[in-house]
């Protein structure tokens, strides 16, 4: 039996764990081929090993979102082997140093800037012709409450989230004409490795799964999910 998201194309940054991977096998499960992206290529084999499991597909891209002219020469290896992509899940995330602005160091506040922001505007750049190629280009990037709150010692993560949902509600309203939606996903406090990273005393097991998340995911980047600019927190889901 055709699965809901046969013959389309996943991309999904962040892919060797957590939200990202979680998702990423949600997809292959739905019946996407998923070009999975990360730097850990243990994580993406584990992944793979996933996705074979579920009767599913995979692309694996080892890569640094750092390495620009990298996800530029994505797109053109896109093309030349899909002609389109459907869906490109903007997960891959970096948490930088918790602390006081005026601490925070150059070097941390740049690679939260690379990764949580150029490398999605870079990635929107390279894709945006082959998400029009598609008949329902689905984009959705993971963002978080900070980036609308304003809270002590989160300054340079809370501003990457907040630069990237300026250029995702940007490039949604560029795509309202189109057959490209773009919106934003707020999973909140979820068991990551991220997560474990900035409240190391909380007990994990309090927390939603990766797994709770993905169904949402899959449900944003599916042709039927139609709204566009819209930020969808995954609590407000589960009221
Ligand atoms: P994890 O730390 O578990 O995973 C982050 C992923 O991003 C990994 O697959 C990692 O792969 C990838 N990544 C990080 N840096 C790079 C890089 N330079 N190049 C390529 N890939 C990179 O985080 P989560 O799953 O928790 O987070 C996913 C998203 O959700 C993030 O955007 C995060 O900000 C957001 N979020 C998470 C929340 C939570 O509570 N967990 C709450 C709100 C938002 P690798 O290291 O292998 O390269």
């Amino acid at each position: 039996m055709e699965k809901p998201l046969s013959n389309r194309v996943a991309l999904v940054t962040g892919a060797s764990r957590g939200i990202g991977r979680a998702a990423a096998k949600a997809l292959a499960a739905e019946g996407a081929h998923v070009i999975a992206i990360a730097r850990t290529v243990g994580g993406l084999e584990e992944l793979d090993d996933e996705i074979k499991s579920v009767g599913g597909t995979a692309t694996l891209v080892p890569l640094d979102l750092k390495d620009f002219e990298a996800l530029d020469r994505l797109g053109a290896s896109i093309f030349e082997r899909w002609k389109k992509l459907d869906c490109f899940l903007g997960n891959a995330g970096v948490l930088g140093v918790l602390t006081l602005i005026s601490h925070l160091q150059p070097k941390a506040f740049q690679e939260l800037l690379d990764v949580n922001v150029t490398a999605n505007y870079r990635l929107i750049r390279s894709l945006d012709p082959l998400l029009k190629f598609s008949d329902a280009g689905r984009v959705l990037f993971v963002s978080s409450s900070v980036a609308r709150s304003h809270r002590a010692f989160w300054g340079g993560y809370a501003m990457s989230k907040a630069a990237l949902e300026s250029i995702a509600l940007t490039y949604a309203a560029e795509c309202e004409t189109t057959n490209v939606r773009v919106n934003l996903l707020n999973p909140g406090a979820t068991r990551t490795a991220m997560r474990a990273k900035a409240m190391p005393g909380e007990d994990p097991d309090t927390l939603p799964k990766p797994d709770d998340i993905a169904p949402l995911i899959v449900k944003m980047l599916s042709p039927s999910f139609n709204d566009n600019a819209t930020l969808v927190n995954y609590r407000d889901t589960k009221r």
